[in-house]
């Protein structure tokens, strides 16, 4: 079975909104083991919309759309819909009850586009919207299946969770689930890791795929199972062997974030960390401090114009950092343009007493992604020095 997204808005092709709705549905189809081959987003014209679902009907079975079902004149998923499938636009009196009803409720008076709305294609099966007011339906074609939500986030989250994905688990018999688990590391580059781990990323199930981020690279393990708990040994199975393969490169999983595991190994050792940083936008200090819990962070500055930017200076800030706090670590980050005019220079240090470590790279890539690479480069310094001392 496969499955393809259309998302509807030339706000959306504008840039204007970013296509969100895409995204939840692609997580939720993944968790009823419902594999979805395309995305595709069209503007608000109907004939393009059409054209975009016959596409979809032609390399996919199901079909779910998104926006486009609103009362006005460039609301045209109904229309597209009837067009791609052949069929006429009926007028249905229980859905404009439905619609005249919401209206009541919500006590605001119902326009005449609003009939619209009560107008599906010949065939569909109404969704009921107890969330808005746009009623959502669905269509069978040809042994497909169109399915067309709402594009307010809100309704359309709704309506496919309580709705369509036990609609769709019943109809095509779907009894599998899919669990993603997500391994960080930090330190290592894209290609290293894939490097360790790549005879690992041709299995079949679990797969195993990498995703580069801003000074760390995620690995997820997918399983497909009957149960989520077959899926979990699945899973269980893979992670060791992608960690050993790893050499204990792994700083945490899901939604663990480095600073919250940096946080929780000082309470551990019962040590205190300050940062000072400079050309970071702040984000060595802004990221520790985010961690709910975080007694063991002393503070944090962040500089406005050091004197000098090298490996000396970055060691001095860190043990001025350390002094000014009081804390056991002290913790400096500092990007600064590369005098060759070759990108930027980042420097980092941690000491700790007399024992210090240090960080000296360039950074080649996008300007925007700098202060948090640096941030998360700064912070697995912090992490591989404290993992190394018990
Ligand atoms: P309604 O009848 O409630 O207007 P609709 O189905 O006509 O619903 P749209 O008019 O297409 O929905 O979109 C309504 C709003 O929902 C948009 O202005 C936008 O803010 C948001 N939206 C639409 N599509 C998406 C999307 N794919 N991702 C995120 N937000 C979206």
């Amino acid at each position: 079975m496969r499955a393809e997204i259309i998302a509807s808005g030339s706000e959306l092709l504008l840039g204007e909104v970013v296509d969100t709705n895409s995204t939840f549905i692609a997580h939720k189809l993944r968790e009823i083991g419902l594999n979805l081959y395309f995305k595709t987003v069209v503007g608000d014209n109907e004939l393009r919309m059409a054209a975009a679902l016959h596409i979809a009907l032609d390399r996919a079975d199901v079909i779910i759309t998104t926006g486009g079902l609103g009362p006005t004149v460039d609301d045209v998923t109904r229309p597209a819909v009837a067009r791609a499938v052949g069929r006429e636009l009926v007028f249905r009196p229980n859905l404009m009850d439905q619609i005249a009803a919401r209206f009541r409720a919500y006590g605001s008076p119902m326009g005449e586009n609003n009939r619209r709305q009560a107008y599906v294609p010949a065939g569909a099966m109404p969704i009921e919207n107890p969330v808005g007011t746009a009623p959502s339906f669905i269509v069978e074609h040809a042994g497909k299946l169109i399915i067309s939500l709402p594009g307010v986030p809100r309704e359309m989250e709704y309506l496919l969770v309580h709705n369509v994905l036990p609609y769709l688990q019943n109809k095509l018999d779907l009894h599998e689930v899919m669990v993603v688990r997500t391994l960080h590391t930090v330190g290592l580059g894209e290609s290293r890791v894939d490097a360790l781990i790549g005879t690992l990323e041709t299995a079949s199930n679990p797969t195993v795929g990498l995703s580069a981020k801003a000074g760390q690279v995620d690995i997820r393990i997918t399983a497909k199972a009957t149960t989520s708990s077959e899926a979990a040994v699945l899973i269980a199975a893979m992670e060791q062997q992608v960690r050993e393969k790893l050499q204990d490169q792994v700083y945490g999983v899901d939604d663990e974030t480095l600073e919250a595991v940096v946080m929780h190994m000082l309470s551990e050792r019962h040590l205190t960390l300050a940062s000072a940083e400079f050309g970071t936008d702040g984000k060595v200090a802004g990221r520790l401090s985010s961690v709910r819990d975080n007694p063991m962070f002393a503070g944090g500055q962040v500089l406005a114009h050091p004197e000098t930017v090298d490996l000396d200076a970055v060691v001095q800030v860190a043990q001025a950092a350390s002094r000014s706090y009081g804390s056991d670590l002290g913790l400096a980050a500092m990007l600064h343009p590369a005098p060759d005019g070759s990108g930027l220079k980042y420097y980092s240090a941690l000491v700790d007493g007399d024992r210090r470590k240090t960080i000296e790279r360039g950074f080649g890539g996008h300007a925007g992604l700098a202060a948090q690479w640096a941030s998360t480069s700064a912070l697995g310094l912090v992490w591989r020095y404290l993992r190394s001392e018990t």
